[in-house]
């Protein structure tokens, strides 16, 4: 259940001095300074009899007012001059002892704390980090560095609001202080991510334990005001070694551990392993090696067709994307489009997918379709339409020739906006498509909330499919919802001539697969088109038997 304190809403209890009395404490100290060093100066010129001194030089004037007024002030300014010598002697010794000083201490006396979860900032965790480091020498003891990150926070500021975003962070923050001992430094790095420094160890145990406490401690829903929010976090591992006692390395190899926690789905830690470093590598020469691509012009589209099944006429081709790299050969769009997505490279890469396959289905003969996929990424730009309209004005590619592919995912992490962004791009005259369909979450709630001109069943249910499987009666499942919604059904995959079949027996508009014609250069979809309809059911099978490129160079 989740503790009291969140039910009231309030903030964490953290250490913070400042915090225990109404009064700043150094407020206060300065003004007991001040005080004392006025007392200290009163008395000493009663010491020197400074005011019987004063008298006596003075007498002549008889003014005992101007006398007392005048002794008054010479006691305050010592006051003063004791009080301000005090301060420069503090400041000296404070910056002398800072280095030493516990972090948080440090963090009040500098407010060097995040204002959200008031635990240590960001700025704290390189010279805390590096006290351990240099204790742990001494000590010959390890230190853990963990990086924590919450999964899928995106979703609760997305959806509650920045306010209870803040709020949820707070009682995170409150649950983690509750699981690390004193000698720990928990931090809060940014957004969604914390760091602890776990020093003392003399084997990883000490950090497994502390990871499966802390993974723990966040199993209940958080309670946020009167929001029940579930959230979960991952954590990226790595402990201090003689090889390796550089802070920001082990940072970065926390972080690293921590990628590959969130891959494994949250609510898991992982310890860094130096294959890891061999894995950011290679993922860092690709994406200096995509970034080459794009500029030299080295990525290029293959066009995959798509037939009726009924009458297996050539209705028009989908436009997928290939990177032929000098070294490795074809890299797969599916290994490479989510290192464009991370890297935002997607963006300039989807629009010249756009207007390519825009500007080759113009050369295409008749009306065939050209089916183009978005990202998500693509998706969030609130751009896209204004993009879309200006590729299709400036390529003169009728708009209802285009068919934009969607999958699941975009409507997933907001789907009022992607709603909204669908019905804009609706109203450019475009086709949209549900791709994948059936292997995200809730397919049903969005294809009643959203007019779908077509659904493509996804070919992990056509690519097995066997008469009387599972995957037959879910492909039948599909094709009775998607025709009662009154949209067209692809089936995607179909590999064999009884999927075909099959799905020619039970109503399916569309098919697409390797049995049919396999993704292809544009001068050979060039090729396809030119072959009469009435002809196509006698050169398609043959022709994907014998892997339609090759044969179709022989024709073009
Ligand atoms: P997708 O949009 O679902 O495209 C269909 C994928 O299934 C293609 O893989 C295609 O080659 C493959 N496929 C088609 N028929 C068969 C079959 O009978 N058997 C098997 N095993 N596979 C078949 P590809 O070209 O590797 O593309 C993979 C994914 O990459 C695409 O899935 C799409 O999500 C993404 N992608 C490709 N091009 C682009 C692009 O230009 N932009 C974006 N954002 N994503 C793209
Ligand atoms: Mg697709
Ligand atoms: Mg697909």
């Amino acid at each position: 259940m989740p503790n009291r304190q969140e039910q009231q809403g309030r903030q964490p209890e953290l250490r913070r001095r400042s915090e225990s009395g109404l009064v700043d404490p150094r407020l206060r100290n300065d003004v007991l300074a001040l005080i004392l060093f006025v007392g200290i100066g009163t008395m000493l010129s009663v010491r020197f009899s400074l005011v019987s001194h004063l008298q006596i030089l003075l007498e002549q004037h008889e003014s005992i007012a101007w006398l007392e007024g005048a002794s008054f002030l010479i006691v305050l300014l010592l006051g003063t001059l004791g009080f301000l010598i005090r301060r420069l002697y503090v400041l000296q010794s404070r910056m002398a002892s800072v280095a030493s000083q516990p972090v948080v201490e440090i963090v009040e006396d500098a407010g060097l704390h995040d204002p959200v979860t008031e635990l240590p900032g960001r700025q704290m965790w390189k010279r805390r980090l590096e006290q351990e480091l240099s204790r742990s020498v001494r000590e010959r003891s390890q230190v853990a560095v963990i990086a924590l990150d919450l999964d899928r926070f995106k979703q609760v500021n997305d959806v509650f609001g920045q306010d209870v975003g803040d709020a949820l962070l707070r009682v995170m923050a409150n649950r983690l202080t509750g699981v690390v001992r004193d000698m720990d430094t928990l931090l809060r790095m940014g957004a969604d991510e914390f760091l602890i420094i776990q020093p003392g160890l003399d084997s990883h145990d000490g950090a497994v334990s502390l990871a499966k406490r802390l993974i723990a401690a966040t199993v209940e829903p958080m309670q946020v005001g009167e929001h029940q929010i579930p959230m979960s976090i991952s954590i990226g591992i790595v402990l201090s070694s003689s090889d390796c006692r550089d802070c920001e390395k082990l940072l970065q190899r926390a972080n690293i551990a921590l990628d590959r926690a969130k891959v494994a789905g949250g609510s898991v830690y992982r310890f860094y392993e130096a294959e890891m470093d061999l894995q950011l590598q290679l993922r860092q020469r690709m994406e200096q090696d995509l970034r080459k691509a794009i500029d030299k012009g080295s990525l290029a589209l293959h066009y995959q067709p798509l037939f009726n099944v009924t009458d297996q006429r050539l209705l028009g081709f989908e436009a997928l994307l290939r990177w032929q790299h000098a070294e490795l050969g074809f890299v797969s769009p599916a290994d490479f489009i989510p290192l464009a997505e991370e890297t935002g490279l997607i963006m300039g890469i989807g629009e010249w997918v756009l207007e390519q396959a825009c500007r080759d289905a113009l050369l295409w003969a008749g009306d065939r379709k050209i089916a183009v996929n978005l990202s998500p990424i693509q998706f969030r730009d609130p751009e896209l339409p204004s993009k879309i309209a200006a590729i299709i004005k400036r390529t003169g590619l009728p708009p209802e020739r285009l068919e934009l592919e969607i999958t699941e995912g975009v409507l997933i992490e907001d789907a009022d906006t992607a709603l909204a962004m669908l019905v804009e791009l609706k109203a450019l005259g475009v086709r949209i498509s549900m791709d994948d369909f059936g292997t995200g979450y809730s397919s049903l709630s969005y294809l009643k909330r959203f007019p779908f001109d077509k659904i493509k069943i996804d070919r992990s249910f056509v690519s097995q499919l066997v008469i009387g499987s599972e995957d037959a009666a879910i492909v039948r499942a599909i094709l009775a919802l998607g025709h009662s919604l009154g949209m067209i059904a692809t089936a995607e995959g179909v590999e064999s001539a009884e999927q075909f079949d099959y799905l020619q027996l039970e109503g399916c508009d569309e098919a697409q697969g390797f049995l049919l014609g396999r993704p292809m250069p544009f001068e050979y979809a060039l090729a396809l088109c030119k072959v009469p309809d009435g002809q196509l059911e006698n050169v398609v099978r043959p022709l994907a038997a014998a892997h339609l490129p090759r044969v179709a160079a022989g024709r073009g």
